[in-house]
């Protein structure tokens, strides 16, 4: 097992990790920006190193500051998180070279996943459902025009770099086709260094609905159920729950296992989520992360496994402490993530939190860096932290979240507090019934 691990991350994963280490008894060291000198996690860690100016790319992002550190402080393992350097092949090569464990998967399966065209072509080897499209990257329209006709409009171009829900352009008609195909391809340019874009079918109803995987890099593969993440905003996602309320269990085992195969075959080391659309009862993936996820709590809820503690153990060789008969789903969790933004327009509202109550109770867990009087600095993400709510079944999840969201005080800035507060009291969502474009439908009508 590792002796001290560096977290190169902030806020409320950065936390997460901190945790786990504590409870597997190694030694912590965060690495924090000038702007994050008083953040939680730089407080409960058991040493912390400034590695730069608040910017990303100075501090978070820079890889020679966070190998430095690792040498300063005798780390023996790296958590990346999730974002800033959690999906850098170079990264995770470069703390190979100087014999410091990345946790996470090999650089080379960080690359072949980070290029969606090479993702997806090694999804359909595997012998996961993929959604219909081109076999490549597509530049000349005449292509772009004979693949759409083939696959039907509407169709979605989206960029191979790319990530977090930017640089995708939907194609209604032939005529629009041209358009989105150049403006595609300038948009994936600049934003990811880029310009390899494909297409596929954009599906019109779809749910968003992710497996989470784990392979012990041995050639074993299991999986832990899926997550609905179908309430998004700007292709983000606001809202998570596990079990989907859209799956049975039949069509959970066979995703599941056509993922956990998957990961097996592929030698994968570590955790990832395998994404996929789906749409009257079929799946068709979009894209893998070979990372920790934003929404691993929900999973967490129902199976009662720490995943963070899952990977250091992978990483560090121990392999994985459950085998797939030992995976059991108990209830119903929901996850809301709780932004610094008006919950209206969502514009950032960065600021000092002046009064801050979390919940409390049986199935509430609040993970979130943040506490009275911490000034949220303008330079990062505007997550603040999140909710996880866990019942029996999905009327007490519904029914404790409720409670939980009034109970919730952040004062002193705008949050998107008030947004949950009214979807829990929605029957399409107590129902579960929505689509990947519920939300926007929802906050164009309040407007
Ligand atoms: P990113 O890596 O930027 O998050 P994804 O490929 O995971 O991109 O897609 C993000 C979201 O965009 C999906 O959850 C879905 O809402 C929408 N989307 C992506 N591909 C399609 C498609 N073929 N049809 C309809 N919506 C899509």
């Amino acid at each position: 097992m590792f002796q001290k691990i560096l977290i190169a991350n902030r806020g409320e994963i950065a936390l997460r990790v901190l945790r786990a280490c504590k409870e597997l008894g190694i030694q912590t060291v965060v690495v924090h920006s000038t702007a994050d000198s008083d953040a939680m996690h730089v407080r409960l860690a058991d040493e912390s190193v400034c590695i730069g100016p608040p910017p990303s790319r100075e501090s978070y992002l820079n890889i020679h500051q966070i190998v430095a550190a690792c040498e300063i402080t005798g780390a023996d393992a790296v958590h990346p998180g999730y974002g800033f350097l959690s999906e850098n092949a170079k990264f995770a090569d470069i703390l190979a070279a100087h014999n410091i464990t990345f946790i996470g998967p090999s650089g080379d399966h960080i690359r072949v996943m980070g290029d969606k065209i090479e993702a997806k072509r090694t999804a359909k080897r595997l012998g996961i459902p993929v959604v219909p499209g081109s076999d490549g990257a597509i530049s000349e329209e005449k292509e772009a025009k004979r693949v759409a006709a083939e696959i039907g409009y509407p169709v979605i171009i989206k960029a191979s770099a790319g990530g977090g829900g930017r640089g995708m352009k939907v194609a209604h008609t032939e005529a629009d086709l041209e358009v989105a195909l150049q403006t595609a391809r300038s948009e994936a340019g600049a934003a990811f260094g880029d310009d390899a874009v494909y297409i596929e079918k954009y599906l019109q109803k779809p749910r968003h609905i992710e497996v989470q995987v784990f392979g012990d890099g041995a050639g074993r593969g299991v999986h832990f159920g899926e997550r609905d993440c179908s309430l998004q905003r700007r292709h983000q996602k606001v809202w998570e729950e596990a079990n989907s309320p859209a799956l049975n269990a039949e069509e959970r085992s066979r995703i599941g296992g056509i993922c956990a195969k998957a990961i097996a075959d592929l030698g994968y080391s570590g955790a990832g989520t395998i994404e996929f659309l789906y749409e009257n009862g079929e799946f068709y993936f979009i894209e893998m992360n070979t990372r920790l996820q934003v929404e691993h709590p929900v999973t967490e809820a129902i199976t009662g496994i720490d995943l963070v503690h899952e990977q250091i153990r992978v990483a560090s060789g121990g392999g994985l402490s459950v085998r797939q008969e030992d995976i059991k789903f108990n209830g119903h969790a929901i996850e809301c993530r709780i932004n610094a933004e008006d919950a209206r327009t969502f514009t950032p509202s960065p600021g000092t939190i002046t009064h801050f109550h979390t919940p409390g109770g049986l199935g509430i867990r609040v993970d979130s860096g943040v506490y009275s009087g911490y000034k949220i600095p303008p330079y990062y993400d505007s997550l603040i932290g999140k909710l996880i709510v866990h019942g029996r079944n999905r009327v007490e999840c519904m029914m404790r979240l409720r409670r939980a969201l009034d109970e919730f005080v952040v004062d002193g800035i705008k949050t998107t507090l008030p947004l949950f507060r009214d979807l829990v009291g929605n029957p399409d969502i107590a129902n579960g019934d929505y689509d990947i474009h519920w939300l926007e439908k929802y906050l164009a009508k309040g407007e």
